[in-house]
């Protein structure tokens, strides 16, 4: 059964979409077939890898409030061993909805326990809040990956997320493992984000995953091509440090 991954980290712009697709695409060029579930209102996922957000026939939307079944709301996407389930705007609504619910942080749950079996890894890309549709990413993972900008305040809004996943461990999923904390848009030549690395590194040891991703141009471009970057530039430091991601979390997590 396939491993679902969320991708959250309740602070914006710290490369939580540019990893769930990249990492996807990655994990796809290294034999994994996997799905790529776009979880955030913005859509940022889904326009990344080429696909029009305000021309979806079906979306996570109507998976959440049970219109519709996973199955039905997955889009083939033109790279290798990979699928999407898109998202745009009417997202908001979901989770509206779902929290009138006792069921709600459930939800994306129950509507992936038929769709499982037919991928080796689910990753999630979560919004930039901690709200009813990053529980429903957290209940149904079995791992977080938490991306971290190394910056001065990339440590405090950790303490947060690190409180939320004890509840969810407590109230929802026992399970949930931290599958690592990824140091993004790092500069080596920085020396503040050296120091706040060495930190991340000191408080919470080896769960920050060895791969570092760099600061690479090319990544930033990638999106408005609607390609990942494996296929905008294979040869960019992006590129090569997402596939280095991939073969750890394939190595770390037995993918
Ligand atoms: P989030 O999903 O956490 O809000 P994004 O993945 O959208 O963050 O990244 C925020 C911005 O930073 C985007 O414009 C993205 O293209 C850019 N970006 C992300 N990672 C990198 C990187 N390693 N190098 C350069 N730019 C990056
Ligand atoms: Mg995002």
């Amino acid at each position: 059964m396939g491993r679902v991954i969320a991708v959250a980290n309740q602070k914006g712009g710290v490369g939580k979409t540019t990893t769930s697709v990249n990492l996807a695409a990655a994990l796809g060029r290294l034999n994994k077939k996997v799905l790529l579930i776009d979880l955030d209102p913005q859509g940022n996922a889904t326009v990344a890898i080429g696909v029009d957000k305000d021309q979806l026939n079906a979306s996570v939307f109507e998976v959440l409030v049970g219109e519709m079944k996973a199955k039905a709301a997955i889009v083939h996407v033109e790279q290798a061993n990979l699928d999407l389930m898109p998202a745009n705007g009417d997202l908001t609504a979901a989770e509206v909805a779902l929290l009138e619910e006792d069921m709600g942080p459930k939800r994306l749950r129950k509507a992936l326990r038929k769709i499982r079996e037919n991928y080796d890894v689910i990753i999630i890309d979560c919004p930039p809040t901690l709200n009813m549709l990053t529980l429903n990413a957290l209940a149904s993972a079995d791992g977080i990956l938490v991306p971290v900008q190394c910056e001065f305040f990339a440590l405090e809004g950790l303490s947060a997320l690190m409180d939320t996943i004890d509840t969810v461990q407590s109230q929802l999923n026992a399970t949930l493992h931290i599958d690592g904390l990824l140091r993004t848009m790092h500069d080596r030549r920085n020396n503040l984000a050296n120091d706040v690395s060495n930190e991340l590194v000191a408080h919470f040891g080896m769960k920050v995953l060895q791969t570092i991703i760099p600061r690479n141009v090319r990544l930033a471009e990638a999106p408005s091509y609607g390609e990942s970057i494996l296929d905008y530039d294979a040869t960019s430091n992006g590129a090569i440090a997402y596939l280095a991601l991939a073969n750890e979390l394939i190595r770390k997590t037995q993918l």
